[in-house]
């Protein structure tokens, strides 16, 4: 069966299907970047909330400015904006059809975007448009970017996310309009903080009173968002349609777990998405530091050892015993004192969570992904739990490993001798460093612009050292072995 608004009493069927009157949605948000990720998360949240009755008149207008994404878009709106999420998880999927998106625009064409984005209706203006997708040198926005500096130019004529809103909101306070809230939903840390610089710095540079307006009135709450949600792959949706009967040219499938925090700051009004368990906090800071030390750095804890020896999907590395032990124990000892305390949170519990998500086999998580980009998430991820560590005199021992991990990865080669294909954007200075670092296991440190001061702390530098001798001598098994009997003692 085809979706559609027509065909959802027989979908009902096999699977679940809006449990309201999608006639009544009205438009409320608008959201740049109908990728996977908003298809599961915003959308999923909303579906629920128009479930229980309630906020019917925030429902989802699809926008988006690149070309690659007409085919979708074309797909959604033959669908009525209907699409499929499954979760999946060991043995067990659930399928259901999400309502949310009543409406998508042509993508790229301006004077629809913007009259959308100048619709008094329009009271949030969300984003999920990758983190490639926010132009920034440092803590600024990149004006040298060949987008940003044509929309700086000229910002009536702008076609990038942040030139489109700037404008908009110039429309909307030329009108009389109340102002929209921008709700950035990309993984990026403080990423209200950094979606202002980038609207604000290019209104600033097209008219200094609109970039008044915009610090005086508009509001970037933060949000940190979680719930794994891979590219489809064709099998996944040949057996959707096997299974279900249901055909959704764009099906999406994804973990069961589904988290997001949320700033309380909105200029005009919001759903109420905590009923469906949003949660609305004053300053997200210690939800984004949580999930940085435990989960993201418990990613790149199992990614490069388990890649070395060969392995291929993070829950390879779960289920092998010795990975399992390493990434527990830099967990418990090191990484988890570090991650901040949270009122009615724990972080025991928070663990065991990410434990059992990073096991579950049906998500396919390739660790080739989680070893990416280690150049931009190590100094992240890693080394503010090693610096807090170090200025409190503990012990380091089990990340200074996770980093000569890594170090031993940018060589460019497995155990069995396979090569790596490059897997981050600074892959040719790190295989160069990590090269010289085999004999002078310190070379690798003096990446100031990656470790900073940490290469001259002498017990970080030490520690790191041991280990990547260690690598190269004895290999990944038996210097993680050596590494938990130590840790053991
Ligand atoms: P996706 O590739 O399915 O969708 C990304 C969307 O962003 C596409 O519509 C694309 O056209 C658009 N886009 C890309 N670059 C852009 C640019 N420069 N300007 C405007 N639009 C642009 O990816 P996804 O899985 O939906 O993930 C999107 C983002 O969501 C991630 O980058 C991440 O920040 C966040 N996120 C994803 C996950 C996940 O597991 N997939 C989890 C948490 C957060």
């Amino acid at each position: 069966v085809a979706l559609g608004n027509g065909n959802l009493a027989e979908i009902s069927k096999s699977a679940r299907v809006p449990a309201y009157d999608r006639t009544s949605l009205t438009p409320g948000i608008a959201h740049f970047g109908v990728g996977n990720f908003h298809r599961a998360h915003q959308c999923v949240y909303l579906d629920d909330l128009f479930a229980t009755g309630a906020g019917h008149d925030w429902a989802v207008v699809g926008l988006g400015v690149r070309p690659e994404e007409k085919a979708a878009f074309a797909d959604l709106a033959a669908q009525d904006g209907l699409f499929t999420v499954t979760e999946v998880d060991e043995g067990v999927r659930r399928t259901r059809v999400i309502g949310s998106v009543i409406r998508v625009v042509e993508p790229g064409d301006r004077a629809a975007i913007m009259a959308v984005l100048t619709d008094p209706a329009i009271r949030i203006v969300t984003l999920t448009i990758t983190e490639g997708g926010y132009y920034m040198s440092g803590d600024e926005p990149d004006f040298d970017h060949p987008d940003l500096a044509a929309d700086a130019a000229d910002l009536d004529a702008s076609r990038t996310v942040f030139g489109l809103i700037a404008s908009a909101l110039a429309g909307r306070h030329a009108a009389g309009t109340p102002p929209f809230t921008v709700l950035c939903c990309d993984n990026l840390p403080h990423n209200g903080v950094l979606t202002r610089r980038l609207v604000t710095g290019l209104a600033r540079k097209a008219d200094p009173a609109l970039a008044d307006h915009i610090e005086r009135t508009v509001a970037f709450p933060n949000s940190m968002v979680d719930r794994i949600t891979p590219a489809t792959t064709p099998a996944q949706a040949q057996s959707l349609r096997a299974e279900t009967g249901i055909e959704d040219k764009r099906p999406v499938f994804c973990e069961p777990f589904i988290q997001w925090v949320v700033e309380e700051r909105f200029c005009n009004g919001r759903p109420a998405l905590e009923s469906v368990g949003v949660t609305f906090v004053e300053d997200v800071t210690p939800y984004e530091l949580m999930k940085l030390r435990i989960l993201n750095a418990g990613h790149a804890t199992i990614a490069y050892p388990a890649a070395l020896v060969g392995l291929t999907y993070a829950h390879d590395a779960m289920r092998d015993d010795l990975v399992l032990r390493f990434f527990r124990d830099v967990e418990e000892n090191e990484l988890l004192p570090t991650a901040p305390g949270i009122e009615g949170v724990s972080r025991e519990d928070y663990l065991a969570t990410v434990t059992a998500r990073f096991a579950n086999p049906a998500i396919g998580d390739t660790l080739r992904r989680l070893a990416l980009d280690g150049s931009n998430r190590q100094p992240k991820f890693i080394l503010p739990s090693v610096r807090e560590r170090r200025a409190r005199g503990e012990d380091i021992s089990g990340l200074a490993l996770v980093g000569a991990l890594w170090c031993r990865y940018c060589y460019g080669t497995l155990e069995d001798g396979t090569a790596i294909e490059p897997n981050d954007p600074n892959w040719d200075t790190l295989q160069a460093a990590a090269r010289a670092a085999r004999d002078e296991p310190r070379r690798f440190l003096e990446q100031r612009d990656i470790f900073g001061d940490l290469g001259s702390d002498a017990v970080y530098a030490d520690a790191f050292a041991s280990h990547l001798e260690a690598l190269w001598r004895d290999g990944v098994r038996p210097v993680l072995e050596a590494h938990l009997a130590r840790s053991k003692s």
